[in-house]
């Protein structure tokens, strides 16, 4: 691997940086086409005269399960659209080739199946990671067997068996970072998966540091305004054509018109993440300094998301946001505030919760592009009120007030 990689400028090519790529990528061909938008191709199927060129398109993408030449015969094997996307997230993330689903969680449950397809059914995993990818993984629906362990326990838990180890770095939902070329290395041969979520190819590219698996909750920061669901895989070709495969029998495909709108979303990417990024950083800093806060959390990577912990009720602070608007989800242009507890991380058993570092104090922002001044204005009057400083001895625990259940 590339000891530079971290402190080098990025480039996808020799010659274009991500910022250029993120408005370029998957639209070289537009200006041949004499069009400047991408087309939106919403065809569900796509009429032929000749069935036997098109039986050997199906067995072509049964054998390979290579992107279809010309028109796919159906809209489960691929779409146009999604594929300008696809290209593009590839570029951006540094792989051969990436794959679109129709969430993040579509997106895992697809790379689950392809691993588990070979035999491959043992998970080992970090946590904290996602809430609902916890839950996937530890829960069993889909016949895979979870190790948890810490990163320093990777390679002790690697079995023959084993056909993924995923991390989140950083985590959701307490920022918490993973050294990823330590823990590929400790992978050894077995595919590494980070959830990239949160960082973005903008801010840390993991196939850099030897990571084979790149996932995204394309809801998040892709789409980035909070009106797209979806999910995308960046990775090698050979992986990316089974997971095309398990799509098309499995038909987590993602809509054609999100596809569209997330290629619109990655084009101001890297300015969005590095606008809301200096605002979160400026956020973190000030909270820091609040003596109302117990604790923040603010990623060495930077970003746009942080969380905090709070002396007084956690819940007092949702209910008395007024610009910042009290919702799960993240990475939309908008800032967005949540507790994990109640919330996001609410379908984990409390005590692995909290042995994560989940506590239930914790709140998260997804900070957006608002002026920073505006949201400092909205914190301070949410976390002001009754007992929002530290008692003089320790904080007292925070009683759960929502019932069981999401
Ligand atoms: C939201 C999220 C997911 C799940 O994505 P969906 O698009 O909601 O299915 C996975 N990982 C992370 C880090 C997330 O924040």
């Amino acid at each position: 691997m590339d000891t530079e990689a971290s402190t080098t400028p990025w480039t996808a090519s020799p010659s274009r940086a991500l910022a250029t790529e993120a408005v370029h990528a998957g639209r070289d061909d537009l200006a041949s086409l004499g069009l400047h938008a991408p087309p939106l191709d919403l065809s569900t199927t796509y009429p032929s005269y000749d069935s036997r060129g098109e039986a050997e398109r199906i067995d072509a993408f049964a054998a390979t399960g290579a992107r279809p030449e010309g028109p796919p015969v159906y809209a489960r094997l691929d779409n146009p659209t999604t594929g300008r996307f696809e290209t593009a997230l590839a570029r951006l993330e540094g792989t051969d080739s990436a794959v679109a689903f129709a969430s993040g969680m579509a997106a895992l449950t697809a790379v689950l199946l392809a691993r588990a397809s070979v035999g491959l059914r043992h998970v080992v995993a970090v946590r904290p990671l996602y809430g609902c990818s916890d839950h996937l993984l530890g829960a069993g629906l889909l016949g895979t067997e979870v190790t948890w362990t810490d990163p320093a326990g990777i390679a002790d838990a690697i079995r023959p068996d084993t056909g993924l180890v995923m991390v989140e770095t950083p985590a959701n939902p307490t920022l918490a970072e993973v050294d990823i070329r330590a823990v590929a290395h400790a992978c050894g041969s077995v595919p590494l998966l980070v959830d990239n979520t949160f960082a973005t190819p903008v801010l840390q590219r993991p196939v850099e540091h030897g990571a084979r698996i790149v996932l995204h909750s394309a809801t998040k920061y892709l789409g980035g305004h909070g009106d797209v669901m979806g999910g995308v895989v960046a990775c090698d070709e050979e992986f990316a054509a089974t997971l095309r495969q398990v799509r098309f029998a499995t038909g987590g495909v993602l809509h054609p018109l999100a596809g569209y709108l997330l290629l619109r979303g990655l084009s101001t990417l890297p300015v969005r993440v590095r606008a809301a990024s200096q605002s979160a950083a400026e956020l973190a800093g000030r909270l820091t300094a609040d003596p109302r806060i117990a604790r923040v959390h603010y990623p060495r990577v930077g970003g746009a998301m942080l969380s905090f912990e709070v002396y007084g009720d956690p819940h007092r602070v949702i209910a008395s946001v007024r610009l910042i608007t009290p919702a799960v989800s993240l990475g939309s242009v908008d800032s967005l505030i949540q507790h994990p507890a109640s919330i996001s991380h609410r379908i984990v058993a409390e005590g692995d919760r909290r042995a994560s570092g989940v506590s239930d104090r914790l709140l998260r922002m997804s900070v957006g592009l608002e002026d920073v001044e505006d949201l400092w204005a909205d914190l301070c009057q949410a976390l002001s009120g009754p007992s929002a400083l530290p008692p003089r001895t320790t904080a007292a625990p925070v009683r759960e007030s929502r019932p069981v259940g999401l």
